[in-house]
């Protein structure tokens, strides 16, 4: 729908920690739908403005729109809810003493509450109820392609098997926009190549993917659109070859 508001407009937006600014001044569309890949330098500000979009961290200037909706000043857990947001961070946050399948059927339940260890608290006794969760958690299981037993511990897994799991657990809430820092480290190429094409599917499935990504060749082949951060700031958006060509970029990773 091309009249369909953007997934996110990000708008002139500023956050600092201790009078250091880590984004500054971001401007950043993502059109509902696609799949917009991030890159940029490590201290570029890319995990912090999937903060802001999130909610975990609050803005200090600008604002922040999803779906056309200001939310700017509402809580995560609102925007989860009301705009559906489910997000990986860049450091694996799984609980290694849960199962594999009830580390995913935890996602299922930050609709309710969007902190993970109290959506942990939620899940489900019963036992019918529970074998309807564990089918789905199943299923994700397999459309993500983690590799691992069920009932195994999260904490035994390969660190590339717990950042897919982490994935699944996103998509047991059941998202319209779903972020994702770094999904493919520590995985070498068929791996992140998986990665790809479940985030094609995900796209064809309708929903809207903004990626944290290092690997250039996964912008280039699975990114509608790439966006380049530099000193938490954008320099450049748009057509992922055009952008990972331009001088600037070039300029921001060699360093001036
Ligand atoms: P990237 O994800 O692009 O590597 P980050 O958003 O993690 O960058 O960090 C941007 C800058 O902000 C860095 O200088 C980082 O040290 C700083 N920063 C990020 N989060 C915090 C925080 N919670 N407290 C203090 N400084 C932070
Ligand atoms: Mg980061």
């Amino acid at each position: 729908d091309p009249a369909a508001p953007p997934a996110v407009e990000v708008t002139g937006v500023g956050k600092s920690f201790g009078g250091v600014a880590a984004v500054d001044d971001l401007t950043l569309t993502v059109p509902t739908g696609r799949v917009l890949g991030i890159l940029g330098p490590n201290g570029a500000g890319k995990s912090t403005a999937m903060d802001l979009i999130a909610g975990n961290q609050r803005v200090d200037q600008g604002t922040i729109r999803i779906f056309g909706r200001d939310v700017t000043r509402a809580p995560a857990h609102q925007r989860v809810r009301t705009g559906g947001i489910a997000r990986t961070y860049q450091e694996v946050r799984l609980f290694d003493g849960l199962t594999v399948l009830e580390n995913i059927m935890a996602g299922a339940y930050v609709r309710r509450n969007s902190r993970a260890w109290q959506a942990v608290a939620l899940l489900p006794t019963e036992r019918r109820e529970r074998r309807v969760a564990e089918e789905q958690a199943r299923e994700l299981m397999d459309r993500v392609g983690v590799i691992g037993r069920p009932d195994q511990y999260a904490g035994t897994l390969s660190y590339a098997n717990q950042r897919r799991v982490e994935i699944a657990r996103a998509l047991a809430a059941g998202p319209r926009l779903l972020l994702l820092d770094e999904p493919t480290a520590g995985m070498h190429h068929h791996g992140s190549a998986a990665v790809g094409e479940l985030v094609h599917r995900l796209r064809d499935d309708g929903l809207t993917l903004v990626l944290v990504e290092h690997n250039m060749r996964l912008i280039k082949d699975y990114c509608d659109q790439a966006a380049v951060m530099s000193l938490g700031t954008l320099l450049v958006q748009g057509d992922p070859a055009t952008c990972l060509d331009d001088p600037r970029v070039k300029e921001a990773y060699l360093g001036k």
